[in-house]
């Protein structure tokens, strides 16, 4: 998957997520990345979120919708991924899931489950692309 959250110079913001999809895929299967709201979600005004791992599990939360509405609600990136990603283990402890939330002000912040997801970024002044490493949340909360 590659999920991308972007923020122009002046301010508007967008998002995507496209998918080689899932090994052994049923034909025809269309997965998470091009459903609104799951694969990738947007509101300028707030944020957006970028989504990778179990596709026919996550679309089911439609994460990233629910986490820029997290964001809206006040917490951080961070909390807001982490939100959505208790919500997907509370139902599927086994989920294999990355979430990665920006807000308009470009603060991010990342959870992950079933694996060490790691994202990028850049921007502003920096003059190369940073990687950050996300432990997963512990299933057991
Ligand atoms: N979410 C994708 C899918 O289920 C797979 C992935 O993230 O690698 O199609």
């Amino acid at each position: 998957t590659i999920s991308m959250i972007a923020i122009s110079d002046s301010g508007e913001m967008a998002a995507g997520t496209s998918t080689n999809g899932l090994s052994h895929k049923i034909p025809g299967r269309v997965g998470d990345g091009p459903i609104s709201g799951s694969g990738s979600y947007v509101d300028g005004e707030v944020g957006g979120c970028g989504a990778t791992g179990d596709g026919d599990i996550m679309m089911r939360f439609l994460p990233c919708y629910q986490a820029v509405e997290n964001l809206r609600h006040g917490m951080s990136p961070r909390q807001a991924a982490e939100d959505v990603v208790r919500r997907m283990l509370r139902k599927y402890p086994a989920v294999l899931a990355g979430i990665v939330v920006v807000d308009a002000n470009g603060i991010h912040g990342a959870a992950a489950s079933g694996w060490t997801f790691t994202y990028s970024f850049r921007g502003g002044t920096m003059n190369q692309t940073r990687v950050v490493e996300v432990s997963p949340v512990n299933a057991r909360f």
